[in-house]
C-alpha cells in the first residue's frame, strides 16, 4: 500500500487527496483519464441541472401576490433559459391549486366574520349551562 498522495488537482482546483496507485503519481481516478471521463459523464447525467449559476432560494409562496411573483419570475427564467420549461409548467399547475386553496381559505374566513357579526346583531346571550 502506497502512502503517496495523488499529485493531480480536482476540478475545484484543490489537491487531490486520494492515495496514488503504487508506482504512479496518480490515484486510480486521475491515472485513468478514460475512466475519469466516463465517471464525469455519469455524474453529468445524474446532476443535470438547468440552473448552473447561483443557487436560487425559493420561499414558499404564502399569498396570492407571492404566487403571482413566483409565476412572473418563472416566466422570466424560462425565457432566459435559466429554468427547465417542465419545471415551469409544474409550478404553473401547482400555482393553480395553491390559488384555489387561498381562495377557499379567504371565503371561509369571510364567512366566519359574517357569522360572528350575525351573532352579535342577534345579540342572543349564549345559553349558560
Ligand atoms: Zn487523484
Amino acid at each position: 500500500m502506497s502512502d503517496t498522495k495523488c499529485i493531480a488537482k480536482t476540478k475545484q482546483g484543490s489537491d487531490c487527496q486520494a492515495p496514488a496507485v503504487t508506482g504512479t503519481q496518480f490515484c486510480a481516478f486521475h491515472g485513468d483519464p478514460e475512466r475519469a471521463a466516463e465517471l464525469g459523464r455519469i455524474g453529468g447525467r445524474r446532476n443535470r441541472h438547468y440552473i448552473d449559476a447561483e443557487p436560487i432560494n425559493i420561499t414558499p409562496p404564502a399569498t396570492p401576490e407571492d404566487v403571482k411573483n413566483l409565476l412572473a419570475q418563472a416566466m422570466a427564467d424560462v425565457l432566459a433559459k435559466k429554468m427547465d420549461p417542465r419545471v415551469a409548467s409544474t409550478i404553473t399547475s401547482m400555482s393553480g391549486s395553491l390559488l384555489k386553496a387561498f381562495e377557499t381559505m379567504d371565503l371561509e374566513q369571510r364567512m366566519a366574520r359574517i357569522e360572528e357579526k350575525q351573532r352579535a346583531k342577534e345579540n342572543k346571550p349564549r345559553p349558560a349551562h
